[in-house]
């Protein structure tokens, strides 16, 4: 169970009530988690969230205005960078233009020695094989595509063996394609070196496939802290409901009973069994656009279709219900205009 994996396995990185201010504005506001060692870790949020700025300060290029940051169990307050046994990747790729791929992977290694007995050549062969870029360590950076690029980045970080990865949004300025094919690459590097990693992105699809477990962020606090599955399914807040994935959000009031029901609009939707309800509370519930069928269900929509969109594997249809705005995905393609029943079931109707 991954989820539970924090709270047996030993700390790789945590930040204990971390909070840093600019010129008196909070950028981070009191965050505090545990990254377990060998964990895939993930920040995700909007722009200015503060994903960076955690990331920055987990690094060592951030003074915290208060909290304890923990590397392998030991703060790090005062300590600068070098010694803090990360291995960093910017988005900017930021190789030394002057230097071949072989001296740029080697860079880390100039006032040490490389981990492992090996020699800083040996090393180096090492992680150019690791990176899939062995033979190319006498170009010059410029002769690289940006995923090569990336790739060496990758390789620099990692050469004098770091406790910990920071990856700092490595992927953004890479094409779509190259991005899901170089998300794979880190993700399975991680896991063959079982390195603590870190990862910032704004991307949230690209947090929930290659992370153990991520972290919403919303304007410099935690949203929410779980695997993707979680995350996805179970969404803690609004925020997250909205930000993570399509989907669907209804609010209504609770109508007690058995099994219990929630009024939106006049509506009757079902709510999960287990919830404990008080009458008229108000309730959010997410659904799913792929967890809507054409037909009927536990409650049934009678909707009208007002565009549909060709994915691939499925159709997306934009609905229109009680002048609101539904998402359904699904195999079926009805003409735009047409009337559809839209069930939705008791099982797939989660509760903010
Ligand atoms: P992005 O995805 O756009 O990089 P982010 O989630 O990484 O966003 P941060 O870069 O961490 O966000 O910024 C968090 C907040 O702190 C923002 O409001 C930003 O304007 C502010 N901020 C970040 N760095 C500085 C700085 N050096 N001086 C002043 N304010 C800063």
């Amino acid at each position: 169970d991954r989820a539970g994996r924090d709270a047996s396995a030993e700390p790789g990185v945590e930040l204990d009530g971390l909070t840093v201010e600019f010129d008196g504005v909070t950028a981070i506001d009191d965050v505090s988690l545990s990254v377990a060692e060998g964990e895939f870790f993930t920040f995700v949020g909007p722009s200015g969230c503060g994903k960076t700025t955690t990331l920055r300060s987990i690094g060592g290029f951030e003074t915290p205005a208060a909290g304890t940051i923990r590397i392998g169990g030991r703060s790090v307050a005062g300590v600068p960078p070098e010694d803090r046994e990360v291995g960093i990747v910017f988005q900017n790729y930021a190789l030394f233009p002057n230097m071949s791929v072989r001296e740029n992977v080697g860079y880390g290694l100039r006032f040490r020695d490389p981990p492992g007995g090996h020699s800083t050549a040996e090393r180096v062969d090492e992680l150019l094989e690791l990176v899939d870029m062995a033979g190319m360590g006498d170009r010059d950076p410029t002769e690289l595509s940006g995923g090569q690029q990336q790739r060496i980045a990758l390789a620099r970080a990692l050469a004098p063996g770091p406790e910990v990865l920071l990856l700092d949004e490595p992927l953004s300025a890479l094409d779509a394609r190259l991005r899901e094919r170089l998300r794979v690459t880190i993700r399975d590097i991680q896991q063959d070196l079982g390195i603590t990693t870190v990862y910032v992105t704004h991307d949230q699809a690209e947090a929930l496939a290659i992370s153990d477990r991520v972290a919403v962020m919303n304007d410099g606090r935690l949203e929410q802290v779980a695997p993707p599955e979680r995350i996805y399914r179970e969404p803690a807040s609004r925020f997250v409901a909205e930000f993570v994935g399509d989907n669907n959000l209804f609010d209504g009031t609770v109508t007690p009973g058995t099994p219990p029901s929630a009024a939106v609009d006049g509506q009757s939707f079902p709510l999960p069994d287990a919830d404990a309800v008080q009458a008229d509370e108000p309730v959010t519930l997410s659904v799913r656009p792929e967890a809507i069928a054409l037909g009927s269900g536990d409650a049934t929509l009678s909707a009208t279709v007002e565009n549909v969109e060709f994915l691939g594997d499925a159709y997306r249809l934009h609905c229109d219900w009680q002048d609101r705005s539904i998402l359904v995905k699904t195999d079926q393609r009805p003409e735009p205009g047409a009337t559809v029943q839209l069930g939705i079931d008791r099982a797939d109707v989660h509760r903010l």
